[in-house]
C-alpha cells in the first residue's frame, strides 16, 4: 500500500446512497416486474457492498452470481484489454440479467463484460453502476442506471478500495494526500 499519508473526505453519505438505491430499485422493479428469475451479476470486488444493499431492496425473485474482470493498459494505445479472472458459475442463456458495477470510468470494463454476456444470449441484459465518471470515458458506454455522476476524483469506500483498504467505509469518499508536516 501507499506510504504517502492521506485523508478521506466524504463525497456521498451513507444516507444519500441508501436513498438513491431505493429510487433505483423502483426503476429496476418496473423494468423486471414480469421476470420469473433475475440473475444479479456482481463484478468483483468493488461491487460487493452495493450488490448486497441492492438485492435487499429488490422485491423480485433473484439469483446472485459474480464475475471478476481485470483491465490492463495497452502500452501507449488508448485501447484496453479486459481479462475475465473469474467467470459466472451459472448459464444465462434465456435469463434476465442485471450486471452490477461499482464505477464506470473509461468504460472498457463494463463495455467488454456486457458484450461478453450478450453473446451468451440472455433474454434481457441491463447494467447498473453506483458511480460514473463521464469525463474519463474512452469508449461509448453508458450503464442503464447510474447512482451518481462524479468528477474525476479517486474514490474509496462502500466496497471500493485504495490498495485493498477502505472498502468497509459506509460512505463514498475521495482520497486527499496530505503533505507531511514541517
Ligand atoms: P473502466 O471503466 O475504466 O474500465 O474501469 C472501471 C474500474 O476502474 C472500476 O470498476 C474500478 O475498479 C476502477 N476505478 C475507477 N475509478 C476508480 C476510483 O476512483 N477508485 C477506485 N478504487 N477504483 C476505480
Ligand atoms: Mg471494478
Ligand atoms: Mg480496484
Amino acid at each position: 500500500m501507499s506510504a504517502r499519508p492521506y485523508v478521506i473526505d466524504e463525497l456521498i453519505s451513507a444516507k444519500a446512497i441508501a436513498a438513491r438505491i431505493e429510487a433505483l430499485c423502483r426503476e429496476i422493479h418496473d423494468e423486471f416486474e414480469d421476470t420469473n428469475k433475475l440473475v444479479v451479476v456482481g463484478l468483483l470486488r468493488g461491487s460487493f457492498v452495493f450488490i448486497a444493499d441492492l438485492v435487499r431492496e429488490l422485491d423480485l425473485p433473484i439469483e446472485v452470481d459474480f464475475l471478476e474482470a481485470s483491465s490492463y493498459g495497452d502500452g501507449m494505445e488508448s485501447s484496453r484489454e479486459v481479462r475475465i479472472l473469474k467467470d459466472l458459475r451459472g448459464a444465462i442463456e434465456g435469463r434476465d440479467v442485471l450486471v452490477v458495477e461499482d464505477i464506470v470510468d473509461t468504460g472498457h470494463t463494463l463495455n467488454h463484460v456486457t458484450q461478453l454476456l450478450v453473446s451468451r444470449l440472455p433474454a434481457r441484459l441491463k447494467s447498473i453502476a453506483l458511480l460514473d465518471k463521464p469525463s474519463r470515458r474512452e469508449v461509448d458506454f453508458k450503464a442503464d442506471w447510474t447512482g451518481f455522476e462524479i468528477p474525476d476524483e479517486f474514490v474509496v469506500g462502500y466496497g471500493i478500495d485504495f490498495a485493498q483498504r477502505n472498502r468497509n467505509l459506509p460512505f463514498i469518499g475521495k482520497v486527499r494526500f496530505i503533505d507531511s508536516p514541517g
